[in-house]
């Protein structure tokens, strides 16, 4: 059977971009709905009881937020609150058998400091890290505030900063500045993890730096923040002021193909429903909608990542002695020096398992208890999210269940190298004897949230700038009148920032003139 459903604008994917565009265009009156292929809304930022037996809901995919414009939330009046952590990164160290370790506390402190002086010997390098990331925050200040405008040119934003920043950060691979500037293995390392996080490339690539600027510019702070109640709660407050506004969704709803036609789009689903609608907006990742409309998909890098999920019993101790609360309070760093981020490239570009895999970590129960039962915080149980890095999609396309076990293994014995408790004995156990552990390849989050090879950012990162000779635009625009992409893809897209769902909302009431602007 078939129904008929007209609507001013549809949304193919109803992640956070698709909420965040479809709430934009129903406060300025537009009719829109959202076509959702999973059950639930929130694509890479759902929050979810990963582990059945325990009452504890995980940010299953995404997990910290600096993208998010405050404008977004204020012009949407969302209750959704993001917490400042302590502690920005630890680093444990195991220099000549003797454990200790790097913390970096988000405010600068002399524990900062004194931990630089007895890692490098001096205060130097110190220096070094503070005149870095203050160079790196004019540029942030200049690019965070053209986010929800149409996009600058290089020469306006250039002018703007107007210092060797520039050239370093934007023109020069990102290699070059941290070889010259830093002597500290690990502190190179500690730096150029920006610019790898959900980027599959060597320090040497633009690539990282285009990584590397979108994880420092964020509300002009680059601060990385721990959303309150987990990502799903920012989906459920999306969710609710979309309903509110008068959005309508359409879950379990698979857009099958795209027509373009002549008063709009027709789309089809899979269980041969048929909208119409006179824009579209893609939260679908452009290979996908490359796909529904028979085009040759744009070429991009593959997803690289590992997702570990754990929930603990107890938090573990440090060899060093460091205070596990202050150590997984922040980003935890492991086996990321600049050698080995290099040399986990190389091998993983030749189609090997690193020798050592470089990874991260957070404990997200540390600043936000809210997303365990009352009990669970009382018995001392902590969350723990491991996100490692340069273990591309294509090291699983063999034999996949195999290189996840031998990846999954490697990491969690490189991390007991670090603690006086294995992670083994820390984990939480379901009520069959399993250890609540659950470790997610870049194909299996391909196969459950639609990632293409599961790059977290759908498609290769561009610089958030247009060149001069390029025409004006809002970085969303296709080849195709009144289609726009309104997800990660766009350009200014990747990561969790509602800004390309305002800047396609943005397009398409550019378009019809401006007159329904709310
Ligand atoms: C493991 C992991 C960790 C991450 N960590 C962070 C982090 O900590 N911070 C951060 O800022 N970013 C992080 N990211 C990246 C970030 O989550 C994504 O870039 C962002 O959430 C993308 O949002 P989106 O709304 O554009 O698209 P998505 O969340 O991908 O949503 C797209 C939606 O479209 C739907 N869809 C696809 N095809 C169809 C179709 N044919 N028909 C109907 N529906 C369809 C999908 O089901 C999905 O719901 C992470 C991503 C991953 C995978």
């Amino acid at each position: 059977m078939s129904e008929d459903r007209s609507y001013e604008v549809l949304i193919i994917g109803g992640g956070h971009n698709g909420l965040v565009a479809s709430c934009y265009l129903a406060k300025a009156g537009v009719k829109v709905a959202i076509l959702e292929k999973n059950s639930e809304l929130g694509g890479a930022t759902v929050s979810q009881k990963v582990f059945p037996d325990h009452e504890a809901r995980l940010s299953r995919y995404a997990y910290l937020v600096s993208l998010l414009p405050d404008k977004i939330v204020s012009d949407l009046e969302l209750d959704f609150v993001t917490l400042s952590r302590s502690v920005a990164s630890f680093t444990p160290t195991n220099e000549n058998d003797v454990p200790a370790g790097l913390l970096i506390t988000t405010q600068p402190s002399d524990t900062t400091e004194s931990d630089f002086l007895a890692l490098t010997g001096g205060d130097v390098e110190y220096q070094k890290w503070m005149n870095f990331y203050a160079d790196v925050s004019r540029i942030a200040k200049v690019i965070a505030p053209t986010m929800l405008e149409p996009l600058p040119t290089r020469s306006e934003l250039k002018a703007q900063v107007n210092h060797p920043i520039w050239e370093a950060i934007v023109e020069r691979p990102i290699g070059e500045i941290l070889e010259n500037h830093f002597t500290s293995d690990l502190v190179r390392g500690i730096v150029l993890t920006d610019g790898l996080i959900g980027t599959f490339a060597d320090a040497h690539s633009l690539a990282a730096n285009k990584c590397f600027i979108y994880h420092l510019i964020g509300n002009g702070s680059g601060e990385w923040k721990v959303p309150l109640g987990g990502m799903g709660g920012l989906v459920t407050k999306l969710k609710s002021k979309a309903n509110a506004l008068g959005v309508e969704f359409f879950t379990d709803t698979e857009v099958r193909s795209v027509l373009p036609v002549e008063s709009g789009y027709e789309i089809q689903t899979s269980d041969n429903r048929q909208f119409r609608s006179k824009y579209l907006l893609a939260n679908c990742a452009p290979q996908e909608l490359a796909r529904l409309m028979d085009q040759m998909p744009p070429a991009s890098l593959e997803g690289s990542q590992m997702k570990i999920n754990m929930l603990l019993r107890k938090l573990p101790r440090l060899k060093s002695g460091v205070d596990p609360e202050k150590a997984f309070a922040g980003t935890f760093h492991f086996d990321e020096k600049y050698s080995q981020l290099q040399l986990a490239y190389q091998q993983s570009a030749s189609g090997q398992i690193p020798d050592r895999i470089p990874a991260e970590m957070y404990c997200h129960t540390l600043t936000d208890s809210s997303i365990l039962s009352t009990a669970m915080v009382e018995a001392g149980f902590h969350t723990l999210t491991l996100f490692a890095m340069h273990t591309p999609a294509a090291l699983f396309d063999q034999d996949h269940d195999t290189t996840k076990g031998i990846i999954t293994s490697k990491l969690l014995s490189q991390l007991n190298g670090y603690l006086l408790d294995p992670i083994e004995e820390c984990l939480a156990v379901a009520a069959d004897g399993s250890l609540c552990i659950e470790a997610k390849s870049p194909l299996e989050i391909e196969k459950e949230i639609g990632l293409p090879r599961g790059n977290i950012f759908h498609k290769d990162l561009s610089f958030p700038f247009r060149e001069d000779s390029e025409p004006q635009s809002w970085g969303v625009e296709t080849q195709f009148p009144n289609l726009f992409i309104c997800g990660a893809g766009a350009i200014r897209g990747g990561g969790v920032s509602g800004i390309p769902g305002h800047n396609a909302a943005a397009a398409v009431l550019e378009a019809e003139g401006g007159a329904r602007k709310g």
